[in-house]
């Protein structure tokens, strides 16, 4: 995950090399691409009126721009075969509107001051970053000085679905009927819930959870899956990890500013509580969020667009405050903001 960093001229390039996976110097503005800056993208609406898109490396495959009458072609093709809901996203860019250049002498310049050091990423606020000479001076700027850390990608798919579905079923003490852990993990669709099946039984082979009813039960009930003490003890060890991984931002970087509060309950009583980090942000600045209900065990991740990324819980027993659900989301980054709502997110069952 890059942050879009601006460079003094205004050019939006990706993260420098704290806040990407390979530690190259200055990024590609592409979302997901570590590779260097070299070409600038602009979009050009009509002649004359040219924007600068950012920096991007010469290859980003998404940033390929083709022919307009290529283009123009593929698109009705693809309304022809899907009709409305045809992705254009996916489509290569036109070169009416979209060309590549070298950089000015201006940019490069600026790109070369990050590369001795002169420029460093330097953090505004959640999700905006920009180039400032080291130690900058001004109020509101800190320097994140320690490596993006990456809770998401040490672990395979598999090992992180695995990690949730025990998260979960540890959250409900009662047992978790397997509609409610598809719904919990936005797994519902049957190509989706495949795998969580599997890890459920998966997990029950190697006696973390149970499962029932047994396959040779005669009773019919909905599947339930329920915690073994053993299954209690690693999910309380992934939550000491968690929190480990909280004090480590914490601790590495002691000098972001206060959490921003932002009460959206209009005097009607906190319900959900959002908030947002530092870092997990896409190249549009679009920023994930983490929600937790009160009354639920749980604390959940979502993508900007809101699709569900990931989970923590804990034992129902335990009494917990927004603050300690704040520190254990704190896993995910650092906490930038803190947003009361009374709207329940995502909404409630009926
Ligand atoms: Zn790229």
């Amino acid at each position: 995950m890059q942050n879009r960093v601006k460079l003094p001229c205004g050019l939006s390039t990706g993260s420098g090399p704290r806040f990407n996976s390979r530690g190259s110097l200055v990024t590609c503005s592409a979302a997901f691409c570590d590779n260097e800056a070299t070409h600038i993208l602009e979009f050009v609406p009509r002649e004359g009126n040219t924007e600068r898109w950012g920096a991007y490396c010469e290859n980003c495959p998404e940033r390929r721009i083709a022919p307009a009458a290529e283009v123009d072609a593929a698109r009705e093709r693809g309304s022809r075969l899907q009709g409305q809901d045809f992705d254009l996203t996916r489509l290569p860019l036109s070169d009416e509107h979209w060309r590549y250049r070298e950089f000015t002498d201006e940019e490069r310049a600026e790109i070369e001051q990050i590369k001795v050091g002169a420029l460093v990423e330097t953090y505004i606020k959640p999700g905006v970053f920009e180039w400032h000479p080291p130690n900058g001076q001004g109020q509101g700027e800190h320097q994140v000085t320690e490596p993006h850390f990456d809770w998401f990608e040490e672990l395979t798919p598999e090992r992180r679905l695995e990690r949730q579905v025990l998260q979960l079923v540890a959250a409900h003490d009662g047992g978790l009927e397997a509609q409610r852990l598809g719904k919990l993990l936005e797994r519902t669709h049957r190509n989706a819930w495949e795998p969580v099946y599997d890890t459920t039984w998966d997990l029950a082979r190697r006696g973390l959870i149970e499962v029932s009813p047994k396959p040779d039960d005669p009773e019919v009930k909905p599947c339930t899956y329920m915690m073994t003490s053993a299954g209690h003890e690693l999910a309380d060890e992934i939550r000491e990890q968690a929190r480990a991984r909280g004090r480590y931002w914490r601790q590495q970087q002691p000098d972001l500013p206060q959490i921003e509060e932002i009460d959206n309950t209009e005097g009607r009583g906190e319900r959900t509580v959002t908030w947002h980090f530092h870092n997990l942000v896409t190249a549009s600045g679009s920023l994930s969020f983490a929600t937790w209900t009160r009354g639920e065990h749980f604390v959940r991740l979502w993508t900007p667009e809101a699709a569900f990324r990931d989970v923590l819980a804990w034992r129902p027993r335990r009494l917990v405050s927004s603050d300690s659900v704040q520190e254990l989301a704190g896993a995910w980054g650092p906490v930038g903001r803190r947003i009361s709502r009374h709207r329940i997110f995502p909404a409630p069952d009926v």
